[in-house]
């Protein structure tokens, strides 16, 4: 199929591809000059169709597969053939150097290879899941950790992150939302573009940063029963106020590359979707970047039933206005023949081709194809102490603390401790899923830490159980091991392999003989204090009784164990707080706190009355709420002071509560500010995060916090479908989480 059987430089490629480097080296040629675009154009003038199709085509490197499919075979035949224009999972600089060689020493064009590869939460240096960091309420420290995985993964070779993924997960069934952000679009949204900004920077083609990917469009954490890659069916409604919000803002934060889902999104599988494709992400938000499917995406669409064969798969591809299929080399075997057959026409190809050409110009791959590939910075960068230490620092504010009676937590040194549980000495499951290419096999587990940390008191460890069997052999030793000690660290949880992709829960208990284990050492007497490693939302109503303080610690990355030790022993005091609601029980599910009021809302302060729209046997509420979480010290809020009680439209008004630190210790409080529009020409949820701020206060500090509300806040999507504001009364609430809030009430006023 190649015309490129000859593997030998031609003379006009070599000069023309010294002509593009030496054009930005000097500074002043017209290839200087040109823009990305420009350049991009330049060179598909003089591409042949075939070379065209190679640029849309990406294929998985040697070594780790993401997907069901192995390894591409003949990889460096296609690069060389120009029929590969893109790889993935290929790590390090030796194996990237060998193949960028290839495409640009033996190909006739010259063209570099762009490499990709799941860059999630670190390369090397392995930071908390991203719900973990999302729970840390703090953005300029996400942007951080983004940028820190970015500048390792650059540092091995790497141009392009499949990142960030915002997918809003209101379900957790599904093992994906351990990998977003949450359940909340103004959370997800903020946390997108802090993601974006921390693995583009300001400058793409710097060595530091990579390319980020915006994923998974659209709607994919909405996918039915939790079940990972399941239909989603929504109303066009929902999907623009709750699913697409963290993805526009992370393209206007300047993303440049967006993964479409594996989900149908009513109908139509997101990588045939034109709606989502083009008139949202296109004419509607103006992106410029390029579109890739997931893993083997549209040969999907056969099994999905939207397409008769992969050749129509990968017309409707082409034609909703994707450019580049992962994986699935749909692309490579049909589009010449679709093009013969008049199906797809040369047009299509060159703006998709021109969309992956403009990027590689912008990264700089022309100028320089080897841009990342430098042993020594790469030697140099992995693992650097500083990383590490940033890894440490988010894990420590990822935690959220959910009871702490009697203070049973921080931990004085000196003390006997018994660790237990079938996590507490577990150094892969710290790591989480998704965790690039860091080692498991030197880095500190919960126990050691505490080790480590409790040098002069006893630390005696028993496993107590399996983390998912029935064997109850283990419990008596663990028994005698707490009987013997002050008090009992368990950590507890799910495997790292419990949640991610394709790992969906039908239940949300903690797996096997756990909580048995838990049941029995509470009758020790001793305080026991639980630590829960999982990925998702769990329904914790026994294990919330039984523990005297129960710390979620997510999966907390390669300095996760240590930072575990930091917040028990007090070293760093616990300030995350959830980005998702935990249930009760997983029949609450979906569960949200951004509910609609219902014709028939219960009344808390009469829980059991009939007809109203709750459950005969649970609560309505959940177990903890959005946004909720603890710390060793206490905050109050005052009342919520309004400027003004009205509000002119395309005004503004500022909400002020003071928080003070009324404990003994210095601690972080995240305010947070919701509101609710009471009337309008669609129904509003009875709240919804508009702002927050994370502050530090010392013991006795008081600190007035204000919010500024104007149409942005105050906007929505109105019955016509045009975003807008509606003259009214609204409610304000801020509080320490959605649940425990001050409310005040001003009116918009009408034009
Ligand atoms: C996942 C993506 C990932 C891709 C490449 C897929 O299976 O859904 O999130 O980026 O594989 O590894």
């Amino acid at each position: 199929m190649s015309p490129f059987k000859r593997a030998r430089l031609s003379v006009f490629g070599l000069c023309f591809f010294g002509l593009l480097a030496g054009g930005l080296a000097r500074g002043a040629s017209p290839a200087a000059a040109a823009t990305a675009a420009e350049r991009a154009d330049t060179l598909l003038a003089q591409m042949t169709v075939e070379e065209k199709i190679g640029q849309l085509v990406l294929f998985s490197g040697y070594g780790t597969t993401t997907g069901p499919l192995p390894a591409q075979q003949g990889l460096e035949d296609h690069i060389r053939k120009g029929e590969c224009g893109n790889v993935f999972n290929v790590m390090s600089v030796a194996q990237i150097r060998k193949l960028q060689k290839i495409a640009v020493e033996e190909t006739r064009r010259h063209i570099p290879l762009l490499f990709g590869y799941d860059v999630i939460h670190g390369y090397k240096t392995i930071f908390p899941i991203c719900l973990g960091e999302a729970a840390s309420w703090n953005p300029p420290l996400i942007e951080n950790s983004a940028h820190v995985a970015a500048r390792e993964g650059a540092a091995a070779g790497l141009d392009w992150t499949f990142a960030p993924m915002v997918d809003i997960a209101r379900d957790p069934r599904w093992g994906r939302i351990s990998e977003g952000a949450g359940e909340d679009p103004f959370l997800g949204s903020v946390i997108a573009r802090a993601r974006v900004r921390g693995i583009q920077g300001t400058n793409l083609a710097a060595t530091d940063t990579l390319l980020a990917c915006v994923k998974h469009y659209a709607a994919y954490g909405a996918v039915q029963a939790g079940r990972d890659y399941n239909t989603v069916d929504l109303s066009e409604r929902t999907l623009r106020e709750v699913y697409l919000p963290p993805y526009r803002a992370a393209i206007e934060a300047g993303a440049l590359s967006v993964m479409a889902s594996f989900n149908e999104l009513n109908g139509t599988p997101a990588t045939a979707n034109s709606f989502l494709l083009q008139h949202i992400l296109r004419d509607e938000w103006g992106f410029t970047g390029f579109v890739v499917t997931d893993y083997t995406a549209i040969n999907e669409m056969v099994a999905h039933g939207s397409a008769v064969d992969e050749a129509e798969a990968a017309r409707q591809a082409l034609s909703a206005g994707v450019d580049m299929d992962m994986q699935g080399g749909t692309y490579l075997d049909h589009l010449q023949q679709l093009l013969a057959a008049g199906k797809v026409t040369e047009h299509q190809i060159d703006v998709a081709a021109r969309r992956v050409l403009t990027i590689k110009f912008k990264l700089g791959l022309f100028d320089n194809p080897y841009r990342h590939c430098d042993a020594q910075r790469e030697q140099q960068t992995l693992y650097a102490e500083e990383n590490l230490a940033a890894a440490r620092r988010m894990a420590g504010e990822s935690f959220v603390l959910l009871k702490n009676s009697a203070q049973t937590l921080p931990l004085k040194t000196g003390a006997q401790i018994a660790v237990i549980g079938p996590l507490a000495d577990s150094q892969r499951d710290l790591l989480g899923s998704w965790k690039g290419e860091g080692d498991w096999d030197s880095i500190a587990t919960v126990l050691t830490a505490i080790r480590r940390e409790n040098t002069n008191g006893s630390v005696t460890f028993a496993r107590g159980c399996d983390l998912d069997t029935t064997n109850q052999a283990g419990f008596g030793e663990a028994m005698a091991a707490v009987q013997r000690a002050e008090v009992a660290v368990l950590v507890l949880g799910e495997s790292w392999n419990m949640s991610g992709e394709a790992k969906s829960r039908t239940r949300l208990n903690l797996p096997g003989v756990q909580t048995g284990l838990l049941r029995e050492l509470k009758k020790t007497g001793k305080p026991i204090i639980v630590v829960l490693m999982n990925g998702r939302p769990l329904a914790l109503e026994e294990e919330s009784q039984l523990a005297d303080a129960l710390l979620e610690v997510w999966f907390p990355g390669s300095e996760g164990g240590q930072a575990v030790a930091d917040a028990l022993f007090g070293r760093q005091n616990p300030s995350g707080k959830l980005p998702v609601t935990f249930p009760r029980t997983l029949g609450q599910v979906p569960i949200f706190y951004s509910a609609k009021n219902t014709g028939r809302p219960l009344d808390p302060a009469d829980p059991h009355a009939e007809y109203k729209s709750s459950y005969f046997d649970c609560p309505n509420d959940p177990l903890y709420p959005f946004g909720f979480g603890l710390s060793y010290t206490d905050f109050t809020f005052s009342e919520v002071r309004l400027d003004h009680p009205v509000l002119k439209p395309g005004g503004k008004l500022t909400a002020t509560v003071t928080v003070t630190n009324t404990g003994t210790r210095t601690g972080a409080e995240v305010a947070q500010l919701y509101l609710r529009d009471l009337v309008g020409s669609v129904t509003r949820p009875v709240l919804e995060l508009k702002g927050f701020q994370k502050l530090e206060l010392q013991p006795g500090e008081s600190r007035a916090v204000s919010f500024t509300i104007g149409d942005n806040e105050l906007s929505f999507l109105r019955a016509d479908m045009t975003v807008g504001t509606e003259p009214g009364e609204f409610q304000v609430f801020i509080g320490p989480n959605s649940r425990d809030l001050r409310p005040a009430t001003f009116e918009l006023l009408s034009r």
